[in-house]
């Protein structure tokens, strides 16, 4: 199945698919569970197009981790060209706003980050990026204070309102577009809150956004 953006109305979006650039430890609560120390800048990597699913597409572990884990996350559609942005600019880019799961292979980014290395091979496989269709920027009411939410077989694992972002969204951006340009059809995502774990075959996932969009999906 190719990836396409939509819109949760169900209508397609034209934007072509871009990629993904992804902040690490946005969160104080995810960067303790994980005994990670607090970061002075924030941490940037970036996920291929290749990476983009369906959130409705079975998610598929690969064959070379026995720990691949659920990442929850704010994700922004990016609908203009920006480049060393101001935050207005940054606002009037946004086209808008979904949910995103980062999946990370987390004993293979542990020994990626034990020697040193880039986290590609943990986090940027083919399928690591299920993504929701998205919500239109004016149907948020204040994406800086939304709930994110996933349950998994029916128990709540991560449950947390994007306020409690280290870096907030628009400053995120701002910081990223300074460093790569970001394009017409690009997603950022923007870290996960505290409660990832390993996910297994046959596990079925429900998304929540701000209490009311749903979205489920499920492991292969
Ligand atoms: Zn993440």
């Amino acid at each position: 199945m190719t990836y396409q953006h939509v819109f949760n109305d169900g209508s397609v979006c034209d934007l072509p698919v871009g990629k993904v650039v992804c902040v690490g430890r946005n969160y104080v609560d995810h960067i303790k569970e994980l005994d990670n120390p607090m970061p002075t800048e924030p941490i940037l990597f970036i996920k291929p197009a290749t990476s983009l699913q369906p959130i409705s597409q079975p998610i598929v572990i690969p064959d070379f981790t026995k720990d691949c884990h659920n990442e929850t996350e704010l994700a922004v559609l990016i609908g203009k060209q920006i480049t060393r942005a101001s935050r207005d600019e940054v606002q009037a880019a946004v086209a808008g706003y979904g949910l995103a799961l980062d999946l990370t292979l987390r004993d293979v980014q542990k020994t990626l980050k034990e020697k040193g290395l880039p986290w590609e091979k943990a986090k940027a496989f083919d399928g690591s990026c299920p993504m929701t269709p998205f919500i239109g920027p004016d149907e948020l009411a204040d994406p800086q204070d939304t709930q994110l939410k996933l349950e998994v077989n029916g128990q709540v694992r991560q449950n947390e309102s994007t306020k409690l972002m280290i870096n907030k969204i628009f400053d995120l951006i701002v910081y990223m577009s300074g460093f790569f340009t970001l394009l017409p059809g690009d997603v950022v995502i923007t870290g996960t809150p505290a409660g990832v774990a390993g996910l297994k075959s046959g596990d079925k996932l429900a998304l929540e956004l701000d209490g009311r969009f749903n979205f489920s999906a499920s492991v292969a």
